[in-house]
Parts: C-alpha cells; sequence; structure tokens
C-alpha cells in the first residue's frame, strides 16, 4: 500500500512552478533576553533536503506548519517567527507562511480554508508524518485540488512502520509503556495479533496485574479496562512485569526526591505505589528482547523522568540499542531516554510522529496517506 504513495520525483523539472509544502515544524522554543529561539532543530533540519530539492528543480517553495496549539486564534507565543529565522538559516529562499492553527479552518477540515490556502500553487506536498492522522484542511483539501505528493520523511516513516507490521522478521517483539491504559489498549491488541510476545510495562501495567487477581495498591489504574486486559493475557503473547519499584504513596515523585525507593513483588501493599518495573522484570523482559528479530517500543517502562526510575526503561532501552534485531522505536518519551542515555543511533529507525505512528499501526492507514492516494490529480 505504502508504495502507491506518488512522488514528488515524477514532476520532473519545476521552473516557476509555486510548490506548497506541508510540514511538521512543530519544534520546541525558549526565550533568551526576551527573544524566542529554536531550542531543538531536528524537525527543520529533517525537511530540509526536500527543501532543496525543489529549489534545484527551479520551483518557488512555500512551506507551512501548525505550532502549538492556538485553537483558531491569533496568539502571539504561536507566531511561527523564531522557526522562520530558523528555517531560513537552514534553508535561505524558502516562505514560511503564518501558524496554520490560528484559522479555526485548518483543525475544522473546512474546505474553503484548504482552498484558500492551496490557491495560487501548482502544486501539493505532504511532509508531515507528525500530523498525518488528523483530518486538517491542510492535510486533506490540496490533494483534492492540485497534484500532490507525499514527501520523502513521509514515505520512510509510513514504509517502514507498515513493512515492519506486514512482514516483520521473527520472532517479533513488542514493547509498550507509558501511562494510561485507555490510550495504548488498542494498539496492545493489535500488536498481540501480529507480534510473537507483548511486553507491557509502565503505569498501564498495573490494570492488567489487577486482571490476574494481584494487588496494586496505590498504583495508576483504570478499572474500566481490566476485562479486556485479561483478554489480551489470555492470548499467551502479553507478558507483564511480576516485581516492581516504587514509594510509599504520599510520596512525591516525578523529577526526584527525597523518599527511599521500596522494592515490591507480586503484589504491591494498600500503602505504596508502583512507578518501574522491578529487576526481575527487567532481566526478563532483556531476554526475550535478546531472541528477537523485529522490535517494535513505544513508551517507558516507568517514570523515568525522575532519577530513582529510570532503571527499568533504561534496561530496555540498552538491550534494543544492544540488539542486531531491525528495530522501530516511537513515541516521544522512549526517543528521550534512548537520547538520555545517549543510544540514539543504535536503534534501526527512530520515528518522529508519536500519535501517527501508533495510529498507523492500529488502523494500517491515516487519513492523510488516504487523501494523497486518492487525489484525482495521480495519474
Ligand atoms: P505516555 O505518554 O502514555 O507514553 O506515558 C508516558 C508517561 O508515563 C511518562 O511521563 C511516565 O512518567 C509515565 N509513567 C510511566 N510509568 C508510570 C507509572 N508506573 N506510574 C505513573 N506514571 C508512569
Amino acid at each position: 500500500m505504502s508504495s502507491s504513495l506518488p512522488s514528488h520525483e515524477r514532476w520532473g523539472r519545476l521552473d516557476a512552478k509555486r510548490v506548497l509544502v506541508r510540514a511538521d515544524l512543530n519544534a520546541p522554543v525558549a526565550a533568551t533576553n526576551g527573544v524566542l529561539t529554536v531550542t531543538d532543530d531536528f524537525r527543520l533540519r529533517q525537511c530540509v533536503p526536500l527543501l532543496q530539492d525543489l529549489q534545484s528543480r527551479g520551483a518557488d517553495v512555500v512551506v507551512c506548519t501548525h505550532f502549538g496549539r492556538p485553537a483558531g486564534h491569533v496568539v502571539d507565543e504561536y507566531r511561527v517567527t523564531p522557526l522562520r529565522q530558523r528555517l531560513n538559516e537552514l534553508c535561505p529562499g524558502v516562505t514560511l507562511l503564518e501558524n496554520l492553527r490560528f484559522f479555526p479552518g485548518e483543525e475544522a477540515n473546512d474546505y474553503n480554508f484548504g482552498a484558500t490556502l492551496i490557491d495560487g500553487f501548482d502544486y501539493y506536498i505532504n511532509e508531515a508524518f507528525g500530523a498525518s492522522h488528523r483530518a486538517h484542511a491542510s492535510i486533506m483539501v490540496p490533494p483534492t485540488l492540485v497534484p500532490s505528493a507525499a514527501g520523502p520523511n513521509l514515505q520512510r516513516e509510513t514504509e517502514t512502520l507498515l513493512s515492519l507490521l506486514q512482514s516483520p522478521f521473527r520472532p517479533f517483539v513488542a514493547i509498550v509503556g507509558g501511562a494510561k491504559v485507555k490510550d495504548k489498549l488498542a494498539l496492545v491488541r493489535v500488536l498481540s495479533e501480529k507480534a510473537d510476545t507483548v511486553i507491557v510495562g509502565g503505569g498501564m501495567a498495573y490494570t492488567f496485574a489487577l486482571a490476574e487477581g494481584r494487588s496494586i495498591g496505590e498504583s495508576l489504574v483504570d478499572e474500566s479496562f481490566v476485562d479486556e486486559c485479561a483478554e489480551l493475557l489470555s492470548t499467551g503473547r502479553v507478558l507483564i512485569p511480576h516485581d516492581a519499584r516504587g514509594l510509599r504513596s504520599g510520596q512525591s515523585f516525578g523529577r526526584g526526591g527525597p523518599d527511599p525507593v521500596v522494592n515490591f513483588g507480586a503484589n504491591i501493599p494498600s500503602d505504596s505505589m508502583g512507578l518501574d518495573i522491578g529487576p526481575e522484570s527487567a532481566s526478563q523482559f532483556v531476554k526475550v528482547i535478546e531472541t528477537a528479530a523485529t522490535i517494535l517500543w513505544n513508551g517507558p517502562m516507568g517514570v523515568f523522568e525522575d532519577p530513582r526510575f529510570i532503571q527499568g526503561t533504561a534496561a530496555i532501552a540498552r538491550a534494543v540499542a544492544a540488539s542486531s534485531a531491525s528495530s522501530v522505536v516511537g513515541g516521544g518519551d522512549s526517543v528521550a531516554a534512548l537520547q538520555s542515555l545517549g543510544l540514539h543511533d543504535e536503534v534501526s529507525f527512530v520515528s518522529t510522529g508519536g500519535g501517527a505512528s501508533l495510529e498507523l499501526v492500529e488502523h494500517g492507514d491515516l487519513p492523510g496517506l488516504r487523501a494523497l492516494r486518492e487525489s484525482p490529480w495521480n495519474s
């Protein structure tokens, strides 16, 4: 399916043509002496090869992006000025339009807003994988009006994730972590059908533990999902932690703190909470990861932002990095954990679009990809 995404290569020379590139330049910024500047330009740099290629074909290149959540209003803090400045340093000569989300029509997928946006352009390229799970006007409308293409990063992200799901080398081990079971249960369900083992850690694992009849104390839980967790456990392919590290209830955590870490076995006392997987679970998970030929990892094993509870996530990160398996890591937190351990370059592929990669794994497609494939201008 992914190979049918149209590429801009087919257009050849673009002399005097105007091309609109929908990018995802939603980068972190910080104020220095009252002036906002980009603090991590990864997303901007990723876009540059495409912009330079279009310029070398003779095109007049205009870029548009969302930035933060101004919710349909002009909010000074979310003007694209710092992004524009950095983009112009990286790639002189391109124009960056103002924040798409200043306009209510963007998130409402308003046809007239999309039509006004693309008016005067000859071509459209979607290079915003991280925004392609949202049916917003800048993603959905232009492909209906002008010849359109998928940018190289969008193609690479899509192909990597889909080929991993369609024909994984086996054993295929998926690792899912994070806070809320509600956000990731659909992912665990899909992966339990595709992977040989799904390791579940993080706050979400305690609802699974409750489904096994264990006590979880004051750990994170969503009781409305206990039955579904029990059903997934009954497949025999979902592996959850059997020990934990945590604190007594009411003690604070998040960025570190003075309270001592407590080790728990399979059951957590009523006055305590689990905040990381325990050492036995970590070594069990590492052994499973060592057997893998394909690895997909999304989400931390504990409150890794707190140095007292990074051990489980670090063990997984090291095992994934050491593995010769084809490994895809997605989701901002798992990537941040890899980066903080200096292991970022040791995995085969780091997926940039958190929500988009989850939806692509869950549904096998995204609204933005469909819009490009179904464009009447494709032939
Ligand atoms: P998510 O955005 O769903 O991937 O969740 C990431 C967040 O989950 C991180 O900020 C972690 O601190 C948090 N988290 C992981 N494990 C736990 C846990 N056992 N209890 C509370 N929060 C957790």
